[in-house]
């Protein structure tokens, strides 16, 4: 890599490109050394970051934006920058993986193929669900063989730590193109907490993406980038950052980082510090040629889901990661300038309000015991296919909004057709009967001659909005409306046969150990911010209707590479500067 010819990117605007250009073109025939670094870019952003803040509802930055004092925290995009208010994803599966897959490819599960964080698959395991990104073929790198053991940690053999890669990502991301038009000069990066958040959105072609081992809190990856973790991602782990993180959390040790410091704000200076270590040690930004790095901080979706959007903790967190972003931003302005870096800034998915809130301010909301659900329709399918027998049907978890079947259990007979039709046509009655919530009760009904009646609102009862076949999905029979878009565009041939189920608006499956969820088409999942930090950004507050999977295609645009392989954004040209750079 050793490649800097110590150019400085002056500024960043169209009239500067061809001086620029010329400058470096004189300086690259004066080098006694061949170097093509900065042939295929000239005058590009040296660093595009895109930030991805989980569980990040489109509706936070205008709910707290008056409370924003910092110059290049929120204030980045909302003063600096192009700002769009009415970003939502127009698919159906609003959960982690498939948000990240799509940030990074600008295709939605359709295109990508991520249609969950886990899902069941019987062809690799027959015991438990697997999960978007744990690859078999690879092992974890990093969290025992360089690294003192923590007291209570359980050593796994090699065999049982599996690793982890983008098998399961069938297009590539912004990131891969810039890799390669570069012919893999470009370096690109991935961090995050969680495993899916940092290989997903970083894509097929990263130099390395980072998580954290969930015990210790260690950055860990996986040999599919690399055989042995950098020297300085060892210093990092073995450094006093991880005990700082566990002291600003509160705590005085933990075996437990992702659960009990990853729900507090210390989690994300604790990655953005480690954002910073990687810039430093990778070199990124530092040459002409445009590298890429995603960061998404997952201490706003672990928090989320315990507290709810409207509680004060969240609002806490929203608070303290304006001040966060705000220090990430001032140090990168002094290691990189900030002229010279282009910034996406979104959400993988936003959250539903906790049921009982939204219910007390008379919505139809509800909890649906998926467990009672899956009762009722096994009982069903045994009335059909196995009169008198109490055979198990379906899988044993599940996670909406995908139902998915055991195709062991069915007669041989029964093609996959007809099984996930008999799956389907038993979801009403099912939802029927799971009747009202047992609490809080809400069924003091008064009763006059043969009418009962309350004078109170009721609680609502489940109620099912949409059920498809996989083979349906697949064969595109899907009504030909707004909604029916969202579904098309959530079809994944990943898994076994599913049926896609979903319940009415601020409904959910009923939450063991959290309070509320994302999984569906409905609005407050599909909303997310979006902004743009950039030389070639007309900064603005934009009221258009606009998508994540736009980022990709904008980026794309903006440094003169392919959009990502099943890229289906639109370039933001209303937000870009003209050939004058107005
Ligand atoms: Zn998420």
């Amino acid at each position: 890599m050793g490649c800097n010819h110590g150019a400085r990117c002056m500024g960043y605007h169209a009239g500067m490109r061809r001086l620029f250009a010329a400058v470096l073109f004189l300086l690259v025939l004066g080098s006694s050394a061949p170097c093509v670094r900065g042939e295929a870019y000239d005058a590009k952003p040296k660093l595009v970051v895109i930030l991805v803040i989980d569980q990040f509802r489109g509706d936070y930055l205008d709910r707290f934006r008056d409370s924003f004092t910092t110059a290049n925290g929120f204030n980045l995009f909302l003063k600096k920058g192009a700002y769009f208010n009415d970003c939502y994803f127009d698919y159906a599966n609003t959960k982690t993986a498939p948000g990240h897959a799509t940030i990074g490819t600008g295709a939605y599960t359709d295109g990508h193929g991520i249609g969950s964080n886990e899902w069941w698959d019987l062809r690799r395991n027959t015991d438990r669900v697997v999960s978007s990104v744990e690859d078999e073929r690879y092992r974890i790198v990093g969290n025992f063989e360089d690294l003192p053991v923590l007291p209570g940690t359980v050593i796994l053999p090699t065999a049982a730590r599996i690793g982890a890669s983008p098998l399961n990502l069938h297009a590539t991301t912004i990131g891969d193109e810039v890799r390669l038009a570069t012919g893999g000069q470009a370096k690109l990066f991935g961090i995050s907490l969680k495993d899916r958040a940092s290989i997903l959105p970083s894509g097929q072609t990263a130099n390395a993406a980072y998580w954290i081992d969930q015990a210790s809190g260690r950055f860990i990856s996986s040999t599919y980038y690399m055989a042995k973790l950098p020297d300085w991602v060892i210093a990092f782990n073995t450094g006093p950052r991880i005990a700082q993180a566990v002291k600003e959390a509160g705590l005085a040790d933990t075996n437990e980082f992702y659960n009990l410091v990853g729900r507090t704000t210390a989690a994300n200076s604790y990655e953005l510090d480690f954002a910073k270590a990687l810039i430093e040690n990778e070199k990124l930004g530092q040459d002409p040629v445009t590298d890429v790095l995603t960061v998404s901080l997952s201490a706003n979706d672990i928090l989320g889901h315990q507290m709810g959007p409207d509680s004060d903790d969240e609002k806490q967190m929203v608070l303290s990661l304006d001040h966060d972003i705000d220090s990430f931003f001032t140090w990168l302005d002094e290691k990189v300038g900030l002229a010279n870096v282009v910034v996406a800034f979104t959400a993988d998915h936003g959250i539903a309000p906790i049921p009982a809130e939204a219910a007390k301010l008379g919505v139809a909301s509800a909890s649906i015991d998926l467990d009672a659900l899956g009762v009722s329709i096994d009982a069903a399918l045994n009335k059909r296919f196995s009169p008198g027998m109490k055979k198990e049907y379906l899988m044993p978890t599940q996670e909406l909004p995908y139902i998915q079947l055991d195709p062991r259990a069915f007669p041989k007979t029964v093609t996959e057709k007809d099984a996930e039709q008999a799956v389907a046509d038993a979801i009403p009655a099912a939802f029927r009967a799971l009747g009202p919530p047992p609490s809080p009760p809400n069924n003091n009904l008064t009763v006059e001659g043969d009418r009962k009646y309350s004078d109170t609102r009721l609680d609502a009862n489940p109620t099912v909005a949409f059920v498809r076949t996989r083979v349906d999905l697949a064969d595109g029979k899907i009504p030909a409306t707004e909604f029916g878009r969202l579904i098309a565009h959530s079809y994944t041939a990943n898994g076994d046969w599913y049926v896609m189920v979903v319940p009415t608006a601020y409904q959910m499956e009923y939450l063991n150990g959290i309070r509320t969820t994302h999984f569906s088409p409905w609005s407050y999942d599909r909303h997310v911010p979006l902004g743009f930090y950039g030389a070639e950004f007309v900064p603005g507050y934009y009221r258009q209707q606009v998508a994540p999977v736009d980022i990709a295609a904008t980026l794309a645009s903006l440094l003169g590479v392919n959009a990502p392989s099943a890229s289906v954004g639109h370039v933001l040209t209303f937000a870009l500067k003209d050939a004058a750079g107005r």
